[in-house]
């Protein structure tokens, strides 16, 4: 079946704005997605990591302050039940953006599209055609090149993780990395980061990672220089902090989810 639109825009994510504005303009509109409607910000990234992050900060700060006037609550992260949490808020997203493209008579195409012709799309076995096409596609994680990689879970994984296990390395020392190592930590996960570079945090301002730094030897959290690897550049900064309940918790990440 041939369809004709305005605009056709790959991808339901953040950059996919323009879906809206277009129609409101009057223009027909649709959108395509192979994956849930909604994109990644707000199902598989600053949504749900700010969600968990928030409860790795709600157990910091009296921890922070036992000693200096607040008694030691003994509050810990129960990790299940936080997991919970974060899909009763992310799961019911897809059927409401879906639901929000509909009201606004925007047609929603799920599967994947890939170009036959220059502004022709063939998704499903449909050929789909825009006056415009807006590819916003957002990006994959970048390949590792390292033997085993495969073996490797990316942020969708750990962000849908029905346990926390005991050990977690994280590659790359970026500020995802440190948000999802902070919140490992303070959840009871002994947690090593991996970075090339003399620091993590590159593109930060030195002086306010420094602070970071600092901030995070004086907490319970304990920053450790490693090695570096000659050539290649890389280091390692291990952060650990708590007790993990071992007994309770797998003994190694699960094996990556398959596509969603
Ligand atoms: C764990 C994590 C935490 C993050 N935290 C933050 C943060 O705190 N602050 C911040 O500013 N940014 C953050 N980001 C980055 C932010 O989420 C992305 O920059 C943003 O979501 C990109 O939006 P986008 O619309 O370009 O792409 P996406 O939201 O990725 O949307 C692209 C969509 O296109 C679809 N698609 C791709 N190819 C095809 C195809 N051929 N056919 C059909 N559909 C296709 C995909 O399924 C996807 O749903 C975070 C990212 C991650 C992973």
């Amino acid at each position: 079946m041939d369809k004709a639109y305005d605009l056709v825009v790959v991808g339901t994510g953040t950059a996919s704005g323009a879906a809206s504005r277009c129609r409101d303009a009057g223009w027909k509109v649709a959108v395509i997605d192979s994956r849930p409607v909604g994109g990644t910000c707000a199902l598989r990234g600053c949504r749900p990591k700010k969600l968990l992050v928030s409860a790795g900060e709600a157990v910091h700060v009296p921890r922070d302050m036992a000693g200096r006037g607040i008694l030691d609550a003994g509050l810990k992260i129960d990790w299940p039940a936080l997991m919970r949490f974060k899909r009763s808020e992310t799961d019911p997203l897809p059927a409401a953006f879906t639901e929000g493209y509909a009201k606004a008579g925007i047609d929603v195409i799920k599967g994947r599209a890939r170009f036959v012709g220059p502004s022709a799309l063939a998704v499903n076995g449909d050929r789909v055609t825009g006056r415009h096409v807006l590819i916003a596609a957002g990006a994959r994680p970048a390949p590792l090149g390292v033997p085993g990689e495969e073996l490797v879970a990316s942020s969708d994984r750990f962000l849908d993780l029905d346990n926390l296990p005991p050990r977690i390395i994280f590659v790359g020392g970026g500020f995802i990395s440190f948000e999802f190592a902070h919140l490992a930590a303070r959840a009871g996960a002994e947690v090593t980061i991996l970075h090339r570079g003399a620091r993590p945090l590159e593109g930060f301002d030195p002086d306010l990672v420094g602070l970071l730094v600092k901030r995070t030897r004086t907490t319970s959290i304990s920053p450790r220089a490693a090695s570096r690897r000659s050539g290649g550049g890389s280091a390692s900064t291990s952060i650990s902090r708590a007790r993990p309940t071992r007994r309770s918790m797998p003994r190694a990440m699960p094996p990556p989810a398959g596509p969603r």
